[in-house]
């Protein structure tokens, strides 16, 4: 073979691979495509355990619903009602019952042709004041630029419009308990106190808060008109999870594809800590994507299971990725040190790990105080050491892998070139 041979050879050497790779990939889509097309379908309804759906029936909530109602009852005759506070721990099914219950009012009173308007905003969502008012300036049809103006010329220009149009408005503020605890509560104060201000239209405030201890955090005076009447949601028994569950999946889901074990895992676990609905509802959801990603016939415990990994995993990601960048380089200095080193050492490493992508380093104090914060999410462990004569100095060690930060980190824009 002369050299014009090896070079065919080669060619049709390196074209067979490329087509051989080609082909095999061709499979795998293929294959792919195939499962999503003819592959078993155990979710018949994706919608149903989304975060806000709305169910048609809430068992054990009659009470919680029968009272809202009552408290709101009177706006459908123009009249006055008590602002009032739901609490309840997390996944107590708050959220649901008071977009429920408004649904179902704002449903009455457009028979009526009343002029009700229903405005909700999450604050820990939009967290800043400014950001409250967008949602509400949003459910009366009032157009606010994005920034630019001050509290007091939105609240005001929202007034007009209330009063203006005579708007019967309900004004559902949940997770409030984040908002108050970072935010002074004046903006809470006119919202609530400022019944006259509106006429001949009206404002009530529903707050819900996953926090019970969260009137500390008000001044009386916010506190006495905010919370004119309260209702509580207490924890759902493992019991209750379990037939909030059964009724979610028989719509959810394909009949006969997912095991009474699976339903009694998922309630267990949601159970484990207090009646969470929601970390139920999620685990459903997310086991439900497993199986069927698995070409599964039926969602068994497996699939919980791995759903329980899933969902820690994921609250690591957005833990690590929703971190200030400065306290992302520590961390980065604190896994390329060794176990139990001392502040010093890691000081030190953070300042090269800054160096390296251009960041001002912090004071060894600041980052001192970055360290305990990075403890207290749970992500690094400091135990704190009397160090001979140097006096007390803490050791550091990290708590989440080195493998699954290099895998975060290494996607992020600025710190990428560390990998
Ligand atoms: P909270 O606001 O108290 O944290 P949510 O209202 O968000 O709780 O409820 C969490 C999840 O559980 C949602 O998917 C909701 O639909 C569901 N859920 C809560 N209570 C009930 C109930 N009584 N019946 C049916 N589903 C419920
Ligand atoms: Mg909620």
């Amino acid at each position: 073979m002369g050299n014009r041979g090896v070079e065919i050879f080669f060619l049709v050497n390196y074209y067979g691979w490329n087509i051989l790779f080609e082909d095999e990939e061709n499979n795998t889509l293929d294959n792919i495509f195939d499962r999503a097309l003819h592959g078993k379908k155990i979710v018949r309804n994706q919608t149903v355990l989304n975060s806000d759906y709305i169910p048609n029936k809430l068992p054990f909530r009659e009470k919680q619903i029968s009272l809202i109602g009552q408290s709101l009852a009177p706006i459908l005759k123009g009249n006055k009602c008590s602002n009032l506070i739901l609490y309840g721990k997390t996944g107590t099914g708050k959220t649901v019952v008071a977009r429920y219950v408004t649904e179902k009012l704002f449903e009455r009173a457009n028979n009526n042709d009343l002029k009700i308007r229903v405005a909700y905003s999450n604050t820990r969502m939009s967290n800043t004041g400014y950001r409250i008012l967008l949602d509400l300036a949003n459910a009366i049809g009032l157009n606010i630029p994005f920034t630019g103006l001050s509290i007091a010329e939105v609240l005001q220009r929202i007034t007009n419009v209330i009063s203006k149009n005579k708007y019967l408005v309900i004004f559902v503020l949940d997770e409030i308990d984040y908002f108050i605890k970072i935010h002074e509560d004046n903006l809470l104060y006119e919202l609530t106190r400022s019944y006259d201000k509106f006429k001949p239209g009206s404002l009530v405030v529903v707050g819900i808060s996953n926090d019970l201890n969260f009137k500390e955090f008000l001044n009386p005076r916010v506190l006495s008109s905010l919370s004119e009447e309260e209702i509580v949601f207490s924890p759902y028994s493992a019991e209750e999870i379990k037939s909030i569950l059964q009724d979610r999946a028989s719509i959810a889901f394909e009949e006969g594809t997912i095991s009474q074990a699976a339903i009694n895992l998922c309630s267990a676990l949601a159970g484990s800590e207090h009646g969470d609905a929601r970390r139920a509802v999620d685990l459903l959801r997310i086991a439900g994507e497993v199986a069927e990603r698995e070409n599964a016939s039926k969602l068994e415990e497996k699939h919980i299971r791995s759903a329980v990994q899933k969902i820690e995993r994921d609250r690591i990601y957005d833990a690590l990725n929703s971190l200030p960048i400065q306290a992302k380089a520590l961390l980065i200095a604190v896994t390329n040190s060794n176990p139990n080193s001392k502040t010093g050492d890691i000081y030190e490493k953070y300042q090269k790990v800054c160096i390296k992508i251009g960041l001002e380093p912090l004071t060894q104090r600041r980052v001192s105080s970055i360290l305990s914060e990075l403890d207290l999410l749970g992500v690094i462990s400091a135990s704190v050491i009397s160090d001979g004569r140097y006096g007390r100095t803490k050791k550091i060690t990290c708590s989440v892998s080195q493998q699954i930060i290099r895998e975060i980190y290494s996607k992020d824009q600025v710190l990428s070139i560390l990998y």
